[in-house]
Protein backbone atom coordinates (compact mmCIF):
# COMPACT_ATOMS: atom_id res chain seq x y z
CA UNK A 1 0.00 0.00 0.00
CA UNK A 2 1.21 3.48 -1.00
CA UNK A 3 2.04 5.78 2.20
CA UNK A 4 -0.81 8.29 1.00
CA UNK A 5 -3.11 5.34 1.11
CA UNK A 6 -1.87 4.21 4.86
CA UNK A 7 -2.16 7.55 6.31
CA UNK A 8 -5.38 8.03 4.65
CA UNK A 9 -6.92 4.70 6.27
CA UNK A 10 -4.77 5.57 9.67
CA UNK A 11 -6.91 9.09 9.78
CA UNK A 12 -10.32 7.24 9.16
CA UNK A 13 -9.76 5.29 12.02
CA UNK A 14 -9.75 8.15 14.30
CA UNK A 15 -13.48 8.38 13.76
CA UNK A 16 -14.06 5.82 16.75
CA UNK A 17 -12.17 7.81 19.21
CA UNK A 18 -14.70 9.65 21.74
CA UNK A 19 -15.12 13.42 21.79
CA UNK A 20 -16.93 13.85 25.13
CA UNK A 21 -19.93 15.80 24.11
CA UNK A 22 -17.64 18.45 22.02
CA UNK A 23 -18.69 19.26 18.20
CA UNK A 24 -15.97 19.65 15.70
CA UNK A 25 -17.96 22.64 13.31
CA UNK A 26 -15.79 23.40 10.55
CA UNK A 27 -16.33 26.91 9.38
CA UNK A 28 -16.12 27.46 5.79
CA UNK A 29 -16.16 30.52 3.21
CA UNK A 30 -15.29 31.54 -0.39
CA UNK A 31 -12.52 33.80 -0.46
CA UNK A 32 -11.97 36.93 -2.09
CA UNK A 33 -11.03 34.89 -5.52
CA UNK A 34 -14.39 33.97 -5.53
CA UNK A 35 -13.16 30.66 -7.26
CA UNK A 36 -11.78 28.55 -3.77
CA UNK A 37 -13.01 27.71 -0.59
CA UNK A 38 -10.96 28.26 2.49
CA UNK A 39 -11.76 26.67 6.19
CA UNK A 40 -11.15 26.61 9.78
CA UNK A 41 -12.01 24.67 12.86
CA UNK A 42 -13.89 25.57 15.99
CA UNK A 43 -15.22 23.24 19.22
CA UNK A 44 -18.56 24.00 19.75
CA UNK A 45 -20.73 22.48 22.65
CA UNK A 46 -24.18 21.66 23.44
CA UNK A 47 -26.35 20.45 20.85
CA UNK A 48 -27.15 22.08 17.33
CA UNK A 49 -30.76 22.36 16.50
CA UNK A 50 -31.01 25.03 14.16
CA UNK A 51 -28.73 27.28 12.47
CA UNK A 52 -28.96 29.86 14.99
CA UNK A 53 -27.13 27.67 17.48
CA UNK A 54 -23.76 28.10 15.31
CA UNK A 55 -22.19 31.32 16.25
CA UNK A 56 -20.94 34.01 14.34
CA UNK A 57 -17.25 34.27 13.92
CA UNK A 58 -14.56 35.96 12.16
CA UNK A 59 -11.04 35.01 10.11
CA UNK A 60 -8.14 37.09 8.38
CA UNK A 61 -9.33 39.02 5.53
CA UNK A 62 -6.05 40.35 4.67
CA UNK A 63 -4.96 36.66 3.93
CA UNK A 64 -7.63 35.69 1.80
CA UNK A 65 -7.61 38.20 -0.40
CA UNK A 66 -10.55 40.22 1.29
CA UNK A 67 -9.66 42.89 3.55
CA UNK A 68 -6.47 45.69 4.22
CA UNK A 69 -3.93 44.54 7.22
CA UNK A 70 -5.37 47.36 9.49
CA UNK A 71 -8.72 46.39 8.93
CA UNK A 72 -8.11 43.06 8.44
CA UNK A 73 -11.17 41.48 10.08
CA UNK A 74 -13.56 39.47 8.49
CA UNK A 75 -17.26 38.25 9.87
CA UNK A 76 -18.57 34.78 9.17
CA UNK A 77 -21.96 34.47 9.51
CA UNK A 78 -23.64 30.75 9.27
CA UNK A 79 -26.15 30.41 6.71
CA UNK A 80 -26.16 26.19 6.42
CA UNK A 81 -24.46 23.02 8.05
CA UNK A 82 -24.27 19.62 7.26
CA UNK A 83 -22.87 16.60 8.64
CA UNK A 84 -19.04 16.15 7.95
CA UNK A 85 -17.70 13.34 5.90
CA UNK A 86 -14.51 13.78 7.21
CA UNK A 87 -14.84 13.56 10.94
CA UNK A 88 -17.74 10.61 9.90
CA UNK A 89 -19.62 11.37 13.07
CA UNK A 90 -23.48 12.80 12.52
CA UNK A 91 -22.93 15.62 15.04
CA UNK A 92 -19.52 16.96 13.86
CA UNK A 93 -20.36 19.64 11.35
CA UNK A 94 -19.41 21.88 8.01
CA UNK A 95 -20.70 25.31 8.27
CA UNK A 96 -21.40 27.19 5.03
CA UNK A 97 -20.88 30.91 6.10
CA UNK A 98 -21.20 34.08 4.59
CA UNK A 99 -18.98 37.13 4.98
CA UNK A 100 -19.06 40.47 5.94
CA UNK A 101 -17.19 43.66 6.78
CA UNK A 102 -17.66 46.21 9.16
CA UNK A 103 -18.90 49.36 7.28
CA UNK A 104 -17.88 51.73 9.38
CA UNK A 105 -15.33 52.34 12.59
CA UNK A 106 -18.05 52.24 15.40
CA UNK A 107 -18.78 48.18 14.38
CA UNK A 108 -22.58 48.83 13.74
CA UNK A 109 -23.13 48.50 10.43
CA UNK A 110 -22.15 44.85 8.51
CA UNK A 111 -21.54 45.04 4.48
CA UNK A 112 -20.64 42.11 2.27
CA UNK A 113 -17.31 41.40 1.65
CA UNK A 114 -15.91 41.66 -1.76
CA UNK A 115 -17.14 37.92 -3.17
CA UNK A 116 -20.22 37.53 -1.08
CA UNK A 117 -22.81 37.21 -3.85
CA UNK A 118 -25.05 35.53 -1.83
CA UNK A 119 -26.08 38.38 0.14
CA UNK A 120 -27.56 40.24 -2.96
CA UNK A 121 -28.87 36.18 -4.72
CA UNK A 122 -30.78 36.07 -1.56
CA UNK A 123 -33.03 39.41 -3.05
CA UNK A 124 -33.33 38.08 -6.52
CA UNK A 125 -34.47 34.60 -4.76
CA UNK A 126 -36.81 36.17 -2.79
CA UNK A 127 -38.64 37.74 -5.64
CA UNK A 128 -39.13 34.45 -7.34
CA UNK A 129 -40.39 32.23 -4.95
CA UNK A 130 -43.95 32.04 -6.07
CA UNK A 131 -42.32 30.30 -9.48
CA UNK A 132 -40.15 27.57 -7.07
CA UNK A 133 -37.14 27.53 -9.66
CA UNK A 134 -35.16 24.34 -9.30
CA UNK A 135 -31.45 23.87 -10.22
CA UNK A 136 -29.46 20.87 -11.54
CA UNK A 137 -25.64 22.28 -11.59
CA UNK A 138 -23.54 19.64 -13.98
CA UNK A 139 -19.89 20.22 -11.95
CA UNK A 140 -17.12 19.62 -14.80
CA UNK A 141 -13.48 19.63 -13.15
CA UNK A 142 -10.16 18.32 -13.77
CA UNK A 143 -8.09 15.95 -11.46
CA UNK A 144 -4.51 17.02 -11.57
CA UNK A 145 -1.11 15.48 -10.13
CA UNK A 146 2.35 16.67 -9.38
CA UNK A 147 4.90 15.66 -11.76
CA UNK A 148 7.23 17.39 -9.17
CA UNK A 149 7.42 20.10 -7.05
CA UNK A 150 6.40 22.66 -9.87
CA UNK A 151 4.82 21.39 -12.18
CA UNK A 152 1.03 18.95 -12.88
CA UNK A 153 -0.48 17.55 -15.69
CA UNK A 154 -3.79 15.82 -15.58
CA UNK A 155 -4.28 12.82 -14.09
CA UNK A 156 -3.83 9.55 -16.32
CA UNK A 157 -1.65 12.06 -19.20
CA UNK A 158 1.12 10.81 -20.15
CA UNK A 159 4.70 12.40 -18.31
CA UNK A 160 5.43 14.57 -21.78
CA UNK A 161 2.97 15.25 -24.83
CA UNK A 162 -0.29 14.49 -24.65
CA UNK A 163 -2.69 11.54 -24.91
CA UNK A 164 -4.40 10.01 -27.75
CA UNK A 165 -7.18 12.19 -28.85
CA UNK A 166 -10.51 12.56 -27.20
CA UNK A 167 -13.26 9.45 -27.90
CA UNK A 168 -13.00 6.51 -25.69
CA UNK A 169 -12.85 8.80 -22.77
CA UNK A 170 -16.75 9.38 -21.75
CA UNK A 171 -18.03 7.15 -19.18
CA UNK A 172 -14.90 4.88 -19.93
CA UNK A 173 -14.71 2.00 -17.95
CA UNK A 174 -11.01 0.48 -17.68
CA UNK A 175 -7.43 1.52 -16.82
CA UNK A 176 -6.23 2.90 -20.04
CA UNK A 177 -9.23 5.40 -20.38
CA UNK A 178 -10.60 6.29 -17.27
CA UNK A 179 -8.56 8.11 -14.43
CA UNK A 180 -9.76 8.77 -10.70
CA UNK A 181 -12.27 6.47 -9.99
CA UNK A 182 -11.42 6.54 -6.45
CA UNK A 183 -11.34 10.01 -5.86
CA UNK A 184 -15.18 10.45 -7.91
CA UNK A 185 -16.14 7.84 -5.81
CA UNK A 186 -14.96 8.66 -2.32
CA UNK A 187 -16.24 12.45 -2.94
CA UNK A 188 -19.91 10.48 -4.19
CA UNK A 189 -20.16 9.07 -0.75
CA UNK A 190 -19.01 11.93 1.26
CA UNK A 191 -21.81 14.05 -0.56
CA UNK A 192 -24.51 11.60 0.42
CA UNK A 193 -23.24 11.90 3.70
CA UNK A 194 -23.49 15.48 4.23
CA UNK A 195 -27.13 15.11 2.67
CA UNK A 196 -26.36 16.91 -0.51
CA UNK A 197 -28.41 16.23 -3.21
CA UNK A 198 -25.80 14.99 -5.50
CA UNK A 199 -27.65 13.44 -8.41
CA UNK A 200 -25.11 11.53 -10.10
CA UNK A 201 -21.43 11.52 -11.57
CA UNK A 202 -19.79 10.55 -14.97
CA UNK A 203 -16.53 10.28 -15.91
CA UNK A 204 -15.88 13.01 -18.88
CA UNK A 205 -14.40 13.63 -22.48
CA UNK A 206 -11.07 15.21 -21.74
CA UNK A 207 -9.15 12.07 -20.07
CA UNK A 208 -8.94 13.34 -16.21
CA UNK A 209 -11.68 15.00 -16.25
CA UNK A 210 -14.97 14.21 -14.43
CA UNK A 211 -18.45 15.73 -13.36
CA UNK A 212 -21.54 15.75 -10.71
CA UNK A 213 -24.94 17.27 -10.79
CA UNK A 214 -26.04 18.76 -7.79
CA UNK A 215 -30.40 19.11 -7.95
CA UNK A 216 -32.49 19.26 -8.24
CA UNK A 217 -32.40 21.82 -5.50
CA UNK A 218 -34.84 24.66 -5.10
CA UNK A 219 -33.65 28.15 -4.85
CA UNK A 220 -30.48 29.18 -3.39
CA UNK A 221 -29.89 26.29 -1.81
CA UNK A 222 -28.61 25.20 -4.99
CA UNK A 223 -25.87 27.68 -4.81
CA UNK A 224 -24.84 26.69 -1.13
CA UNK A 225 -24.80 22.62 -1.91
CA UNK A 226 -22.88 22.85 -4.99
CA UNK A 227 -20.02 24.97 -2.90
CA UNK A 228 -20.25 22.78 -0.22
CA UNK A 229 -19.78 20.30 -2.90
CA UNK A 230 -16.87 21.94 -4.09
CA UNK A 231 -15.00 22.01 -0.74
CA UNK A 232 -15.53 18.25 -0.04
CA UNK A 233 -13.91 17.36 -3.60
CA UNK A 234 -10.98 19.39 -2.79
CA UNK A 235 -10.95 18.01 0.89
CA UNK A 236 -10.92 14.31 -0.74
CA UNK A 237 -8.54 15.01 -3.17
CA UNK A 238 -5.94 16.87 -0.73
CA UNK A 239 -6.32 13.08 1.01
CA UNK A 240 -4.94 11.54 -2.12
CA UNK A 241 -2.32 14.15 -2.58
CA UNK A 242 -3.42 15.53 -6.09
CA UNK A 243 -5.39 18.79 -6.79
CA UNK A 244 -8.94 19.59 -8.39
CA UNK A 245 -8.81 22.42 -10.89
CA UNK A 246 -12.17 24.31 -12.16
CA UNK A 247 -10.05 26.11 -14.98
CA UNK A 248 -12.63 26.01 -17.76
CA UNK A 249 -10.45 25.38 -20.96
CA UNK A 250 -6.84 23.96 -19.97
CA UNK A 251 -6.21 22.77 -23.28
CA UNK A 252 -7.10 24.34 -26.94
CA UNK A 253 -7.43 20.72 -28.56
CA UNK A 254 -9.90 19.08 -25.76
CA UNK A 255 -13.11 19.76 -24.16
CA UNK A 256 -13.05 22.81 -21.73
CA UNK A 257 -15.11 21.98 -18.60
CA UNK A 258 -18.29 23.79 -18.12
CA UNK A 259 -21.24 23.64 -15.64
CA UNK A 260 -24.23 23.82 -17.67
CA UNK A 261 -27.40 24.87 -15.26
CA UNK A 262 -30.80 23.01 -15.62
CA UNK A 263 -33.56 25.40 -14.61
CA UNK A 264 -37.26 24.33 -14.05
CA UNK A 265 -40.38 26.61 -12.44
CA UNK A 266 -43.84 25.82 -11.39
CA UNK A 267 -45.18 26.20 -14.93
CA UNK A 268 -42.81 24.63 -16.15
CA UNK A 269 -43.03 21.27 -14.47
CA UNK A 270 -47.13 21.44 -15.08
CA UNK A 271 -46.66 21.88 -18.16
CA UNK A 272 -50.06 23.51 -18.60
CA UNK A 273 -48.40 26.27 -20.55
CA UNK A 274 -46.62 23.97 -23.08
CA UNK A 275 -44.14 24.90 -25.25
CA UNK A 276 -44.91 28.35 -25.38
CA UNK A 277 -43.68 28.94 -22.10
CA UNK A 278 -40.63 27.43 -22.40
CA UNK A 279 -39.85 29.39 -26.05
CA UNK A 280 -40.81 32.64 -23.87
CA UNK A 281 -38.08 32.04 -21.22
CA UNK A 282 -35.34 31.17 -24.26
CA UNK A 283 -36.69 34.36 -26.18
CA UNK A 284 -35.75 36.45 -22.74
CA UNK A 285 -32.57 34.83 -22.18
CA UNK A 286 -31.76 35.37 -25.84
CA UNK A 287 -32.21 39.11 -25.52
CA UNK A 288 -29.96 39.06 -22.32
CA UNK A 289 -27.13 37.33 -24.23
CA UNK A 290 -24.34 39.12 -23.50
CA UNK A 291 -24.88 39.95 -19.73
CA UNK A 292 -24.83 35.98 -19.14
CA UNK A 293 -21.56 35.82 -21.00
CA UNK A 294 -20.75 38.14 -18.53
CA UNK A 295 -21.62 36.11 -15.38
CA UNK A 296 -21.30 32.83 -15.94
CA UNK A 297 -17.80 32.30 -15.53
CA UNK A 298 -14.52 32.57 -17.73
CA UNK A 299 -15.36 31.55 -21.18
CA UNK A 300 -13.31 33.57 -23.32
CA UNK A 301 -11.43 30.27 -24.11
CA UNK A 302 -14.43 27.66 -23.53
CA UNK A 303 -17.04 28.55 -26.21
CA UNK A 304 -15.73 28.39 -29.23
CA UNK A 305 -18.16 27.00 -31.17
CA UNK A 306 -16.64 23.43 -31.01
CA UNK A 307 -15.71 20.85 -28.79
CA UNK A 308 -19.50 20.63 -27.74
CA UNK A 309 -20.32 24.48 -26.89
CA UNK A 310 -21.86 27.36 -28.32
CA UNK A 311 -20.35 30.42 -29.39
CA UNK A 312 -20.03 33.15 -26.92
CA UNK A 313 -20.98 35.81 -29.29
CA UNK A 314 -24.15 34.09 -30.92
CA UNK A 315 -27.47 32.77 -29.17
CA UNK A 316 -28.91 29.72 -30.15
CA UNK A 317 -31.23 27.10 -28.70
CA UNK A 318 -32.45 23.69 -29.72
CA UNK A 319 -34.11 20.58 -29.24
CA UNK A 320 -31.26 17.95 -27.74
CA UNK A 321 -28.83 20.09 -29.05
CA UNK A 322 -25.37 20.14 -27.66
CA UNK A 323 -24.15 23.03 -30.04
CA UNK A 324 -26.84 25.17 -28.94
CA UNK A 325 -26.74 27.64 -26.35
CA UNK A 326 -29.52 26.52 -24.24
CA UNK A 327 -31.15 22.83 -24.82
CA UNK A 328 -34.55 22.19 -24.58
CA UNK A 329 -34.34 18.39 -23.52
CA UNK A 330 -36.29 15.74 -26.38
CA UNK A 331 -38.34 14.43 -22.91
CA UNK A 332 -39.26 18.18 -22.58
CA UNK A 333 -40.68 18.43 -26.24
CA UNK A 334 -41.84 15.12 -26.00
CA UNK A 335 -44.40 16.29 -23.16
CA UNK A 336 -45.44 18.71 -24.73
CA UNK A 337 -43.35 21.77 -22.36
CA UNK A 338 -43.54 19.39 -19.24
CA UNK A 339 -39.83 19.26 -17.74
CA UNK A 340 -36.56 21.55 -17.99
CA UNK A 341 -34.51 23.69 -20.13
CA UNK A 342 -30.39 23.45 -20.04
CA UNK A 343 -28.25 26.24 -19.94
CA UNK A 344 -25.16 24.99 -21.68
CA UNK A 345 -23.17 28.52 -21.41
CA UNK A 346 -21.89 28.89 -18.00
CA UNK A 347 -18.40 27.72 -17.53
CA UNK A 348 -17.01 25.39 -14.79
CA UNK A 349 -15.69 28.35 -12.15
CA UNK A 350 -18.88 29.85 -12.38
CA UNK A 351 -19.85 31.77 -8.59
CA UNK A 352 -23.44 29.86 -8.43
CA UNK A 353 -25.09 32.82 -6.61
CA UNK A 354 -24.05 34.63 -9.69
CA UNK A 355 -25.15 32.39 -12.55
CA UNK A 356 -27.73 31.03 -10.84
CA UNK A 357 -29.38 34.65 -9.60
CA UNK A 358 -29.06 36.13 -13.60
CA UNK A 359 -31.35 32.80 -14.82
CA UNK A 360 -34.11 32.94 -12.20
CA UNK A 361 -33.83 37.95 -12.79
CA UNK A 362 -34.19 37.11 -16.38
CA UNK A 363 -36.63 34.43 -17.02
CA UNK A 364 -39.14 35.06 -13.59
CA UNK A 365 -38.42 38.52 -12.37
CA UNK A 366 -38.09 39.93 -16.15
CA UNK A 367 -34.62 41.52 -14.89
CA UNK A 368 -36.09 43.53 -12.22
CA UNK A 369 -33.17 43.60 -9.82
P1 LIG B 1 -26.86 16.04 -19.31
O1 LIG B 1 -27.76 15.14 -20.08
O2 LIG B 1 -26.83 17.41 -19.86
O3 LIG B 1 -25.49 15.46 -19.11
P2 LIG B 1 -27.22 15.53 -16.42
O4 LIG B 1 -27.96 14.27 -16.27
O5 LIG B 1 -25.76 15.52 -16.21
O6 LIG B 1 -27.59 16.16 -17.87
O7 LIG B 1 -27.81 16.63 -15.44
C1 LIG B 1 -29.15 16.98 -15.43
C2 LIG B 1 -29.46 17.69 -14.13
O8 LIG B 1 -30.76 18.26 -14.20
C3 LIG B 1 -29.45 16.81 -12.90
O9 LIG B 1 -28.75 17.44 -11.85
C4 LIG B 1 -30.92 16.71 -12.53
O10 LIG B 1 -31.10 16.54 -11.14
C5 LIG B 1 -31.43 18.06 -12.97
N1 LIG B 1 -32.88 18.12 -13.16
C6 LIG B 1 -33.75 17.12 -13.43
N2 LIG B 1 -35.01 17.58 -13.48
C7 LIG B 1 -34.94 18.92 -13.26
C8 LIG B 1 -35.91 19.97 -13.19
N3 LIG B 1 -37.23 19.73 -13.37
N4 LIG B 1 -35.49 21.21 -12.92
C9 LIG B 1 -34.18 21.47 -12.77
N5 LIG B 1 -33.23 20.54 -12.80
C10 LIG B 1 -33.60 19.26 -13.06
MN1 LIG C 1 -3.19 33.55 14.55
MN1 LIG D 1 -24.10 15.86 -17.56
MN1 LIG E 1 -20.54 16.91 -19.02
MN1 LIG F 1 -25.43 19.00 -19.69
Amino acid sequence: MSEIAQTFRFYKNLNHLEQKGAIMAEYIWIDGSDTTVRSKSRTLRGEIKSIDDIPVWNYDGSSCYQASTHNSEVILKPVAYYPDPFRSKEYNILVLCESHIWADGDFKELRPANTNFRHYARKIFEAADHQEPWFGIEQEYSVLEHKNKFTVKPLGWPSSGYPGPQGPYYCSVGATNCYGRSIMDAHYKSCLFAGLKIAGTNCETMPGQWEFQIGPVAGIEAGDQLWVARYILMRVAEDFNITITLEPKLFKDFNGAGAHINFSTTIMRSGEQGMDYIHQIIEKLKNQHIMHIQLYGDNSKRLTGQHETSSAEIFTSGVGDRTASVRIPSFTAMNDGLGYIEDRRPASDIDPYVALSAVVDTTVNDGAH
